[in-house]
């Protein structure tokens, strides 16, 4: 008996050896493809200046106004691979859960993985969140929901390349990297990800860097968003960070880009969520 329970003691000791060891070897393999991504994406955005403007966002199919600038505002539907803005996603899937677009009944994670299969890298973005939380039935792994992140990057999604930061940034699954997660996050920006400049203007206030906090917020403001703008009023008011010239420009730009970006709808959807939110 004594001898049987030493027996399956070992034997419990070389499968755990084993795991970690197969753990790690996933890890080197996904630490080398972050490597060449980063070093890539580097190459291909060497030229682009990082506080160039945004260029301006895609169209709604429905309303064929631009997308918001705040991702949040904007719903990628896993039925038709569709970016649809807030506005028309809240008015037309009030009274029934079929796609704003095609009409389709919203059925996830089995339609994201249709998208998948096409290499559409929003599809990557939700069913990576997905393992991220743990939700719609999946088992919650940080590690596979990094996997289709860096899939989704590889695809061309900017906001894929600030998600990994994040993960630099935090230590997550990858050894904490802070001048890592500056890299991705700066690839991320040049390629217009707004998540990306909003992340590093914050960085750079924690660490002191006022000047390029100021500069990535101008930046976000001149491409119509109001947190930024109103980050900047308040710089200019209580701190004065930056000049009365300064502020009236980059408020002409804000409100230019605003009304570019501005439908019923969406207004609509705000007002509901404001109302939500308390
Ligand atoms: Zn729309
Ligand atoms: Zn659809």
């Amino acid at each position: 008996m004594y001898h049987i329970t030493r027996i399956y003691y070992i034997y419990q000791l070389v499968l755990l050896a084993y795991q970690i060891n197969k753990q790690d070897m996933a890890s080197l393999e996904l630490e080398a493809r972050l490597d060449n991504l980063l070093s890539t994406a580097q190459d291909e955005t060497k030229d682009i200046d990082l506080f160039a403007p945004i260029v301006e966002r895609e169209e709604c199919p429905i309303c064929m106004i631009p997308l918001p600038i705040k991702d949040n505002e904007v719903v990628f539907m896993p039925c038709c691979g569709k970016s649809i803005c807030a506005g028309c996603t809240y008015k037309r899937m009030e009274t029934d859960q079929k796609c704003a677009f095609c009409r389709q009944p919203v059925t996830r994670v089995k339609a994201l993985k249709k998208l998948m299969k096409k290499n559409v890298s929003g599809a990557f973005m939700m069913m990576g969140g997905f393992y991220k939380s743990g939700e719609k039935g999946l088992f919650q792994s940080d590690t596979k929901a990094l996997e289709l992140f860096i899939r989704a990057a590889e695809l061309g999604c900017a906001n894929a390349f600030a998600v990994i930061a994040k993960y630099y940034f935090e230590g997550r699954v990858v050894e904490q990297d802070e001048s890592k997660a500056l890299e991705f996050w700066e690839v991320a920006a040049k390629k217009d990800s707004v998540g990306a400049h909003e992340d590093l203007a914050l960085v750079h206030k924690r660490n002191g860097n006022v000047g390029l906090f100021i500069k990535h917020l101008k930046l976000l403001a001149n491409a119509g968003d109001q947190l930024s703008m109103d980050t900047l009023m308040k710089c200019y008011r209580e701190v004065e960070l930056l000049t009365k010239e300064e502020l009236a420009e980059t408020l002409r730009a804000f409100q230019a880009a605003k009304n570019e970006m501005w439908s019923e709808g969406r207004d609509h959807y705000n007002a509901v969520c404001k109302e939500l939110g308390g």
